[in-house]
């Protein structure tokens, strides 16, 4: 059976496919290839090689209890590994919980975003919060055991954990009450007058213009409660945007790709057209319909991203740099800053750049969002430093990514070696461990874990060795 996952950039074969009902068929599973291959399927929207198995392959969709708990801290949610997210958001919102983070789909399983750290913005992963993790892996004999991580470094190493430390059946996370969220568009100048904004709007994510370089701030905080009439507006306006800000430009992107001058119009079309199309508006929704709005129905763009994570007090610096590099790519600039000249060639990149003049347009807007530490071993942003996510995209069909492969190869390495940024586990990882071992001061101790619960290493391929520095 191939596997393809939500970008078409990963496809792959393995030799034996489960989906096991119950923890016990999960341990026979693990008993059996005890010496072979075991990763798990979530909702197969990572972009990165994280997923791939020669071996065994586990649908767990079936282990999607949901159970509500009261405790002395306030009320929890026990969920299974394969939920759905788009499930738990909904039977929470009818018991008026919600989640204390999340990102822009909810296409993704819990065992997913778990296991890459998948966050929104203002605040810390989804990650962060877990409070227990039940995993299914090996025991010092090589057998099959559950474990239940619910302290210590085992639960900050199994917060975000790429499915190296075993098969996630259930875990626990705090419910927080449900909200209004109010956001306001605003079109900005300056990252300056973007990042200012956070302070009165702690939720807010910004599209970056490529080319024009002006700002979307989609400027978000808690909102107030909505009369039915403010629910009837907040509903009109999500269809009304649906089309303007999801279907229209998306629908005009894809044509443009197809026109064999596509790279000069991509240029024009943001340069001179998609400024006067931005509009202001504000529109208060509940937490998560306001945090998914511009998503909905996302198969019908199939897409890529690399997402890179920038220590904030490098944020303003980098972002510059991307700038530039950016329009080298596309070649419209003909020269680069002599600072940066400097620093690429210190950083040994700068014959690469140079060779890079003039070969790819990036034909996307960049977001940006704001993600809080997170207390994990190996999150993009654990060690308590608040990061800046950066994400690049491609709307390319797959046999014609080379070039974006390409740029944010060189892009990468640029971010990571000038401005200490890590990659998102779950995107398009073109780095290596030599380039990421230094930013991940607890990956041996990540690693060490990992192997207490699994000796052999069945849980790893080879894109966690890679990342790692394991052996094959
Ligand atoms: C359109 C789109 C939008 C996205 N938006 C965001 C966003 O806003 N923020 C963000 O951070 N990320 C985002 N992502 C990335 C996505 O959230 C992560 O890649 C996430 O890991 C995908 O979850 P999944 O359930 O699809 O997992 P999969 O892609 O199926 O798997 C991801 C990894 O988790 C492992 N895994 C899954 N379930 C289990 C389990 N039960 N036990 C052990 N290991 C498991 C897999 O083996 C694999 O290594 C987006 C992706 C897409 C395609």
């Amino acid at each position: 059976m191939k596997i393809k996952n939500f970008g078409h950039n990963v496809a792959f074969t393995p030799r034996h496919f489960y989906c096991p009902q119950t923890e016990a068929e999960v341990l026979e599973i693990l008993n059996n290839h005890k010496n072979g291959q075991v990763r798990v399927a979530g909702g197969l929207h990572a972009w990165s090689r994280a997923i791939i198995s020669d071996d065994a392959f586990l649908d767990v969709s079936g282990l999607s209890q949901i159970k509500l708990e009261k405790d002395n801290e306030g009320t929890c949610v026990i969920v299974g590994g394969g939920t759905k997210l788009e499930t738990l958001v909904k039977v929470l919102a009818k018991q008026n919980f919600a989640i204390p983070a999340m990102g822009g789909i909810m296409q993704q399983t819990v065992g997913g975003l778990a296991s890459t750290a998948t966050h929104g913005t203002g605040r810390s992963s989804f990650s962060h919060y877990i409070q227990s993790v039940r995993v299914a892996a090996y025991d010092a004999d090589g057998n099959a055991k559950i474990y239940e991580f619910e302290n210590g470094d085992e639960l900050l190493a199994a917060r975000t954990a790429l499915g190296c430390m075993g098969v996630i059946l259930s875990l626990k996370i705090p419910c927080i009450p449900r909200y209004w969220l109010t956001e306001s568009s605003k079109v900005s100048q300056t990252l300056d007058e973007v990042l200012a904004g956070e302070t009165e709007w702690p939720l807010q994510q910004t599209a970056i213009i490529p080319y024009s370089w002006k700002f979307l701030v989609f400027r978000r905080k808690i909102g107030e409660a909505q009369s039915f009439w403010g629910r009837l507006r907040s509903r009109l306006m999500r269809v009304s945007s649906y089309f303007i800000t999801e279907i229209t430009p998306h629908l005009i992107l894809k044509s443009i790709l197809l026109l064999p001058w596509n790279r000069t119009a991509t240029v024009q079309y943001y340069k001179n057209i998609m400024p006067l199309l931005l509009r202001e508006s504000t529109v208060t929704n509940q937490d998560y319909k306001g945090l998914t709005l511009h998503t909905r129905h996302h198969y019908t763009f199939r897409h890529v991203e690399m997402e890179v994570f920038i220590p904030e007090h490098n944020f303003k610096p980098a972002f510059s740099v991307v700038r530039q590099i950016t329009e080298w790519f596309a070649g419209i600039t003909s020269e680069l800053d002599p600072v940066l000249v400097q620093d690429l060639e210190k950083a040994g990149l700068l014959q690469e750049v140079q060779a890079a003049k003039g070969s790819y347009t990036l034909h996307y807007i960049m977001f940006i969002r704001k993600v809080m530490p997170d207390d994990s071993l190996i999150g993009m942003t654990a060690n308590q430093k608040t990061r800046y996510a950066l994400g690049f995209f491609t709307y390319h069909r797959n046999s014609a990514r080379q070039g974006y492969w390409d740029f944010t190869k060189t892009m990468a390495k640029i971010l990571n070696r000038l401005f200490d940024a890590r990659l998102h586990w779950g995107k398009h990882f073109p780095l290596e461990h030599q380039d990421i071992a230094r930013l991940y001061p607890d990956m041996e101790k990540f690693k060490n874990i990992c192997q207490k619960v699994d000796q052999k290493g069945v849980f790893q391929n080879e894109y966690t060795r890679k990342v790692f520095g394991l052996e094959s």
